[in-house]
């Protein structure tokens, strides 16, 4: 097995248990337009009007017993006809790695252009003790569709635009939809005192983040956000603290765990 997918499947569930920096939202319809899937510590989100439904990431790599939360959210993946990628990490991606079961068949996938370069393993992922380094494995089919900062698509009557916020990856994209709806991805961790910059250990260049999150908070101070769809803080509607603490990164540990509120073992829920 792939060393980052045996990583998140094995390692990461087992060493996060007590640190509380996961906060996922349970699988389920939100809104009248909003929908999520919960993977233990992340989530996938839909969005859904006038029966147009677009998904926003796609979860760990063979993830099991899907049919039933498609089925509690009342979403058909095999309709999903497009998919953007906040980034190519293997707990977004995976859901559609050509390695796996492709979740979403039918979808074509949109993803940040600074994103190919891990697709591709020319750049690595992740460094430790200064000399590890360790390249993404996710791999997409072909077609996918490599996106710009400020592009805007119209898909039926959706509008979703992006936003380059790199940092956490090279390519991570946020997207802000109908300008309301928030899709973060992991370039801010959130709990009840309001959004920080996303945790170090798991963000490629921490202070490129923090400057992203400076140019994200102007980009959107004159709309009028509503809610906020994170990677693994859930779904907020905490608006006015959403950038309180975006100068500092989010931190965890055992004595002083990120989230009060989140589950202690991210696999039980
Ligand atoms: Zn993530």
């Amino acid at each position: 097995m792939k060393l980052l997918y045996f990583f998140d499947e094995y390692i990461k569930p087992r060493v996060s248990r007590g640190l509380k920096f996961c906060n996922p939202t349970n699988s389920g319809i939100l809104t009248e337009r909003i929908s999520c899937i919960r993977q233990n510590d992340v989530n996938i989100w839909f969005y859904n009007k006038n029966g147009t439904v677009i998904a926003f990431d796609s979860g760990h790599l063979n993830f099991p017993g899907l049919d039933a939360e498609f089925a509690k959210i009342k979403v058909d993946p095999l309709r999903i006809e497009y998919l953007f990628l906040t980034h190519a990490d293997v707990d977004h991606a995976g859901g559609v790695d050509i390695s796996g079961n492709n979740i979403f068949p039918n979808a074509r996938i949109h993803v940040g252009k600074e994103e190919e370069q891990y697709l591709k393993g020319e750049m690595h992922r992740i460094t430790k003790l200064k000399f590890i380094k360790i390249k993404n494995c996710v791999r997409l089919k072909e077609g996918y569709r490599l996106i710009e900062d400020g592009e805007i698509f119209w898909i039926d009557k959706i509008k979703v635009e992006a936003i380059h916020v790199p940092g956490h990856t090279l390519g991570h994209y946020c997207y802000l939809i109908d300008e309301k709806v928030l899709i973060s991805g992991d370039c801010l961790a959130i709990n009840q005192n309001g959004g920080y910059a996303f945790f170090d250990f798991f963000t490629q260049f921490p202070e490129m983040n923090k400057k992203s999150l400076e140019r994200l908070e102007k980009l959107l101070s004159d709309k009028n956000i509503e809610s906020v769809c994170s990677g693994h803080s859930g779904f907020r509607t905490d608006i006015e603290k959403l950038f309180a603490f975006r100068e500092q990164s989010a931190t965890f540990s055992r004595s002083n765990p990120f989230d009060k509120e989140a589950p202690r073992d991210f696999t039980k829920y």
